[in-house]
């Protein structure tokens, strides 16, 4: 036990902080904050300058962000008829001044609203359609007894948030300068790099000019996270992650590889089982595949290309050189829905050449799966495709030769290493079509060889993809039911299943009822994760065989789901999806050889940027263009969305504010390899980051 008085250190645990019991601990426990350390590393969102307020007497832009200080009156919840959308709105008065408020899609904030105490409210202006200014979505804050001072804005935890948040990680700061700082000097000198006691600290308490204009500049510096202290954390995780790359690589070069017949002869048998003949970047990634099989250690490549360049199909290639060779391969992916799809494709290749597909499902009966899994122990079944249930503890194999990964980024790297540990060390092919811009794609894959499939088979079409608002929805279901007559078939895909408080978004069970009604007479069902498998297939059986015309679906379809008659995507609070994903979904369409299309329904109140993101998914067909347009437009305060990319899972790092330190990193990572002091450095850096390390996941 610790004593009451003794100084917090980062790893004690939280209820050590007064005001936090063994409840509120579970509760932050669920946001995967745990100890005092937890907290130091949970970083401010954005600062608030409270000694500038916007005083509604003086000029105000619209454009501009806002820090207002009033009392909120006049609060309305409206929900507008057809746009499927609530406006809660009402008015600021701070003493000198009135102005408009406006919340699109968040009902639930008038409850904050409400009593008669002073608010904070933070955000941006806008013109009103009529004239006039009004603030739009602003977030809200209680005013307290914390002054006029800056404040740091942190993202919420579970229940706790706002002031309660702040007090919270204020009393854990002392506990930052105990933290081990895991750069020596000599490092960090050369790279010019801040203590990270010192950048916990400034970041947490930006210590700024007394001078008001000098403040200004210097807060907008911290705001867009681009100060020495930002950079410090983002370096180490970046560090961590090169450190764990290298230790892997090694670690790959001291195993061997299967046997595996890639001879020019074994693979022209091959690719004459093919209906067509490959395309030129297929045959280039068959090769590097071959070439792997050639070389002594095991492959680890990714395969990635646009949606329907035919990955899968140079996968089944690899399959079949393995099987040839007397291996057994393993085929994994992200859903039985997909794994279904893929068991029924590669049947139909891999039968033709005497192989039989068995399948792995977590919802098969007990005793089917008992039986895979004793055939894949003894080594009389030689090819099986499944999903998660593939990696259990009770998964054995007799000699796994090749292990193929769809849709990666659905998994995590430990997940895949889990699978990849089941054989000594067998090749491994991970395919995805995550368009991740190809100056990075080697960073967040850093311990896999690349080979990129940029060409789509001859006489495709491409989607013509448009983006429309609520008041377009008559035109859409007239334009929906022709395409049905025509014989084509629909898919409607929601951001949500059921509507909710907090995400205002069109929710696929409230939408149903409107869409029969809209549609009499067509055939019309539902898909998504919460039916059970039986009812999934059934759904997806009927649209393949069109007795179901329309499909309303959750994202389950972004990935497989190839149905050639499908001609109509649309997607419903368009703006709700990262645009490499709404490239995905629109990837379902398209497939045959008629003209498909594609419409981005937006809510309304749609804001400038928000537009400007889905118009560059109407104006491009190309997956990377997409990646790559939607990092050049992620403006400021806007880091997140390159930490989805790949395993690396980045918290800190922002691979497009921080792409100069990638080959720092690198370069570092391969000095400490050299000097043999990487498993120093990953231990020390992975106090404070989390690291994936081990080959073969042991
Ligand atoms: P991906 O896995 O990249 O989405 P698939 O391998 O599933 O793409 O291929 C998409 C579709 O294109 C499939 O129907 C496949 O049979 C077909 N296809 C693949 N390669 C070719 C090719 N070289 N020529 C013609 N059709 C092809
Ligand atoms: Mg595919």
């Amino acid at each position: 036990m610790t004593a009451v008085n003794e100084p917090l250190r980062p790893e004690d645990p939280l209820t050590r902080l007064k005001g936090i019991g063994p409840k509120s601990a579970q509760s932050l426990a669920d946001e995967g904050v745990r100890s005092i350390l937890d907290l130091v590393l949970h970083l401010p969102r954005r600062y608030e300058d409270r000694t500038l307020i916007t005083g509604l007497d003086g000029p105000l832009e619209a454009g501009a962000w806002v820090l207002l200080r009033g009392k909120v009156a006049a609060v309305r919840v409206r929900r507008v008829p057809y746009r499927r959308m609530h406006i809660v709105d009402g008015l600021v008065n701070d003493g000198r001044g009135k102005l408009a408020l406006v919340w699109f899609n968040q009902r639930w904030i008038h409850r904050r609203l409400e009593g008669e105490s002073e608010l904070f409210l933070y955000g941006q202006l806008r013109e009103k359609r009529g004239g006039g200014l009004q603030l739009v979505n602003p977030e809200i804050e209680q005013v307290g007894e914390e002054g006029e001072r800056i404040v740091p804005v942190y993202p919420r935890l579970g229940r706790f948030g706002g002031r309660q948040l702040r007090k919270l990680i204020e009393q854990c700061l002392p506990a930052a300068n105990a933290c081990v700082d895991p750069l020596p000097d000599a490092v960090r000198d050369r790279l010019a790099l801040p203590k990270l006691q010192e950048a916990l600290r400034q970041i947490h308490e930006p210590q700024l000019s007394g001078d008001p204009a000098e403040r200004i500049k210097a807060l907008e510096v911290f705001n867009r996270g681009a100060t020495p202290f930002h950079r410090r954390l983002a370096f180490d995780e970046m560090l961590a992650f090169a450190c764990a790359m290298r230790s892997r690589r090694a670690a790959r070069r001291d195993c061997e590889g299967p046997r595996i017949d890639s001879s020019v002869v074994h693979a022209e048998r091959i690719c004459s089982l093919l209906p067509f003949t490959l395309t030129e970047a297929q045959r280039r990634a068959l090769l590097d595949i071959g070439g792997d099989f050639e070389g002594r250690e095991p492959m680890a490549r990714l395969l990635q290309g646009d949606v329907g360049s035919g990955k899968t199909v140079v996968a089944i290639m690899a399959m079949l050189m393995a099987l040839d060779s007397g291996h057994q391969v393993a085929l994994m992916a992200p859903t039985e829905v997909l794994a279904e799809q893929h068991a029924r494709s590669v049947t139909d290749l891999l039968s033709a050449a005497g192989y039989t597909v068995h399948r792995l499902l977590g919802s098969l009966p007990a005793g089917e799966q008992r039986e895979v899994r004793q055939g894949l122990e003894d080594g009389t079944i030689r090819l099986v495709i499944g999903t998660h249930a593939l990696f259990q503890e009770s998964v054995a194999f007799a000699d796994l030769g090749l292990v193929v990964v769809d849709e990666q980024h659905r998994f995590g790297v430990a997940q895949r290493q889990a699978l990849a540990a089941k054989g000594r060390a067998p090749h491994l092919l991970v395919m995805t079509a995550t368009p991740i811009p190809r100056s990075l794609a080697l960073t967040v894959y850093g311990d896999l060889d690349l080979s990129i499939i940029d060409e789509l088979p001859p006489g495709r079409r491409p989607v013509e993809t448009h983006l429309r608002f609520q008041d377009s929805r008559p035109k859409i279901f007239e334009f929906v039911r022709r395409e049905v007559e025509a014989g084509n078939r629909v898919f409607i895909v929601y951001p949500v299943i059921d509507p909710s408080e907090e995400i205002e978004a069109a929710a696929l069970t409230e939408n149903e009822e409107e869409i029969r009604r809209a549609l009499p007479g067509v055939g019309i069902d539902v898909l998504h994760g919460r039916l059970d498998r039986s009812r999934q297939e059934e759904a997806i059986a009927a649209f393949r065989d069109g007795s179901v015309q329309v499909l309303l679906a959750t994202t389950v379809v972004e990935v497989g789901i190839d149905v050639p008659e499908a001609s109509v995507m649309i997607i419903e609070s368009a703006q709700r999806f990262g645009l490499s994903q709404l490239h995905q979904l629109r990837g379902r369409v398209g497939r045959g050889d008629r003209q498909a299309w594609c419409i981005l329904l937006a809510d309304d109140g749609l804001g400038e940027e928000a537009r400007r993101r889905l118009e560059v998914v109407c104006a491009s067909n190309d997956g990377f263009e997409i990646a790559e347009a939607d990092l050049e437009m992620r403006g400021p305060g806007e880091m997140t969305g390159t930490r989805q990319w790949g395993p690396a899972g980045f918290r800190f790092a922002d691979l497009f504010r921080d792409r100069q330190l990638i080959d720092v990193t690198r370069r570092e990572a391969a000095e400490y390899e050299r000097g043999g002091e990487l498993a120093r450095m990953i231990e020390g850096l992975g106090v404070y980051h989390r690291i994936e390390v081990g080959w073969r996941g042991d």
